[in-house]
């Protein structure tokens, strides 16, 4: 039949039956969400969950981190004792042995971090890696609702940059909370054990530029979420501007003018904003500086006074002047450490989120696996209604909530004998696509079963049942690989002779001989470009690798030139040739040969029966029929 399409089945649809949104703007936006997810109860252990595997590595990073703590208490002593007792004494000797000393020292901690380097490198990844296969492999169990309704975008924003912010989180943040720790407390031991005057002093200051740190940290925290979420509108707004779509409108409405001038506003609010955050808290800091020399000339104080008075060595003075430096850092840096902490574990709430959707249409623990089936398909009453979207926006979920969704297929039963060959008919929206999506279990229906050599779908694994059905629909995917690797995807194990015989029944082996490198031609969309008919051929001769017993086929609106459509219709004949099929047909001769023509409107059966009877029964079918074909069959012979 040329070009099919108008009323009589539906129009071309992409997968799951709704048109896809694209959602980068979202991937963007997420860059610089400032909604920090609320954090659950488990998730601390589920974190733990994903780092305890590394236990090892984790025991010897912590140790690298401990000895440089308590190795970071030694120069001090070492200063100590070359101006207590070496140059006193006048012992060239301990002078030599303390310098190289401290060379040593450095040697070993500078070892110290190329090991630990190592394993935080190797530990961060792997954990990500971890992390990423337990989101890929969750996100291919969801069910097909959950693609069509989550921006592609998104997805892989989950996966890619949610993931890759855990890296920082684990490495940063943990790492940096037990360091700072371990050097606060080292270096108290060292100063108390010193001289517990001289500690007690040195601590006097920590409130003072303790509690202001925190201040200006929450104030910069806020300052860099604005920030991202103006970048995230600058991305945005280039994406949405700077492609062919967007330049166009840009062009045909004479915009270039204000669209610069808006981007240059936006950028400068970005600018202005990125100084705000370096300078924000900078005064305080100047004046915190000017606090923390308190600490020092406190300790050369009272140090010195004590000098005088009960012979406090210098040495002794300078060491614990020394050692405040690594008491002041941590300290500060300590002071946000529950934002820190509530900022990593923030990361991986929303990836624990996402591994929290429940895919629906799961495995039963005792499903079975199916051997090679017969083919007889039994619907036996079964409603279905589409799925909500399983994330909306809120406002959306305000106004959206109460309208229930009408179901696409309403107590449907009709029965298909292996080896028959079933054609769906009916308007637009009827359900014919929905039926399609229901034998391979891409969905569950919400009532009635669907059973498969009288087997309920439900308890038999999906992978078992999969293997059984081959679907050819209009629109043919293929990846960015050769066309053998698009082929070996229907059967790994395929020799080169499989595949070409599969080729040359589906009438697209001479095609693909010509192509410049034959097989290894690489297609898709940014490769070889294959027209409609040839991509149709090569899903065809795809399908008919698989060898599946059961086939769903949704015949092609599209016009085909003449060629085309012979050569799809014989490559169509010999796969359908002793299979159950389901067809959602747009082709005259299909309907004619059909065994049985299922004719749905509204989700239900209204008529069933062979080309002949429905005709004469003068209902849906004939008055489609007539729309569509009168005028045509004279024409063109059926068959
Ligand atoms: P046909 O293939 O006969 O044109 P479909 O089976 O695609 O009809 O659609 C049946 C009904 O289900 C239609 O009302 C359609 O709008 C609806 N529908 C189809 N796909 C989805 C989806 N993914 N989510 C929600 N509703 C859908």
């Amino acid at each position: 039949m040329r070009g099919g399409g108008g009323g009589w089945m539906g129009p071309e649809r992409s997968l799951g039956g709704m048109p896809r949104v694209f959602g980068l703007h979202r991937q963007f936006e997420e860059g610089g969400d400032s909604r920090m997810p609320r954090i659950r109860r488990a998730t601390p252990r589920r974190v733990g969950g994903y780092l305890l595997p590394y236990w090892r590595q984790w025991l010897v990073i912590f140790l690298c981190v401990g000895a440089s703590a308590g190795f970071g208490v030694i120069p001090p002593l070492l200063v100590r004792g070359i101006l207590d007792r070496a140059i006193p004494h006048h012992d060239p000797r301990l002078l030599a042995f303390l310098v190289l000393g401290m060379i040593a020292l450095n040697i070993v901690l500078g070892l110290i971090g190329v090991l630990q380097s190592y394993l935080n490198a190797r530990v961060g990844q792997d954990v990500m890696v971890d992390l990423r296969n337990d989101l890929y492999r969750h996100v291919q169990r969801m069910s097909l609702r959950f693609y069509t309704t989550t921006r592609a975008g998104e997805i892989i924003s989950r996966i890619n940059n949610d993931v890759g912010a855990v890296y920082g989180v684990v490495m940063g943040t943990l790492i940096a909370i037990v360091s700072n720790f371990l050097t606060v407390l080292a270096t108290l031991i060292a100063i108390f054990s010193l001289s517990p005057q001289l500690a007690l002093l040195a601590m006097v200051v920590v409130p003072s530029f303790y509690l202001p740190t925190r201040l200006v940290g929450r104030v910069r925290r806020r300052l860099s979420t604005e920030t991202q979420e103006k970048q995230a509108d600058v991305l945005a707004f280039m994406q949405e501007r700077l492609n062919i779509g967007g330049m166009l409108l840009t062009k045909g409405f004479g915009q270039a003018g204000a669209d610069a001038a808006e981007f240059a506003d936006r950028s400068r609010e970005v600018a202005d904003l990125q100084v705000r955050q370096a300078m924000a808290g900078r005064w305080l800091f100047m004046s915190l500086s000017v606090i923390s020399v308190a600490g020092p000339a406190l300790v050369y104080w009272y140090g010195g006074w004590q000098a005088m008075r009960t012979g406090l060595t210098i040495g002794t003075i300078i060491a614990v002047v020394s050692y405040l430096t690594n008491l002041y850092r941590p300290i500060g840096a300590m002071a946000n450490v529950y934002v820190d902490v509530q900022g990593a574990l923030a990361v991986f709430e929303r990836i624990f989120e996402y591994l929290d959707l429940e895919p629906e249409v799961l495995d039963r623990p005792n499903a079975i696996v199916l051997d090679q089936a017969e083919g007889r398909i039994v619907f036996e009453g079964v409603t279905f209604t589409y799925p909500k979207p399983l994330w909306r926006p809120p406002e959306e979920d305000e106004n959206g909530a109460g309208d229930a969704p009408e179901p696409a297929l309403r107590d449907l039963s009709f029965r298909v004998e292996p080896g028959q060959r079933v054609a769906l008919v009916g308007p637009s929206g009827a359900g014919k696509t929905t039926v399609t999506y229901l034998v391979p279990r891409l969905y569950d229906p919400d009532s009635g079963v669907i059973a498969l050599d009288g087997r309920d779908l439900r308890e038999v694994t999906q992978e078992s049942l999969r293997v059984q059905i081959g679907m050819v629909t209009q629109e043919t995917f293929l990846f960015h690989a050769s066309v053998r690797e698009n082929l070996l995807y229907a059967r790994a194990g395929a020799t080169d002779d499989e595949i070409i015989a599969a080729c040359r029944a589906g009438q697209i082996h001479d095609f693909i001989a010509g192509l410049p490198e034959g097989y290894d031609t690489v297609v898709g969309e940014r490769a070889f470009r294959l027209s409609g008919g040839e991509k149709q051929r090569l899903a065809i001769a795809r399908a008919l690798l698989k060898d599946p017993r059961i086939l769903i086929l949704d015949e092609a609106t599209s016009n085909l030139d003449a060629t085309s459509e012979h050569l799809v219709k014989e490559a169509l004949a010999t796969l359908l040739e002793g299979r159950t099929s389901l067809i959602i047909a747009h082709r005259l001769s299909t309907i004619l040969q059909a065994d049985q023509i299922l004719v749905m409107d509204h989700g239900r059966l209204v008529e069933q029966g062979r080309h002949v009877e429905l005709l004469a029964h003068a209902g849906l079918y004939a008055t489609l029929y007539h729309r569509q074909f009168e005028g045509v069959v004279g024409g063109q012979p059926p068959g």
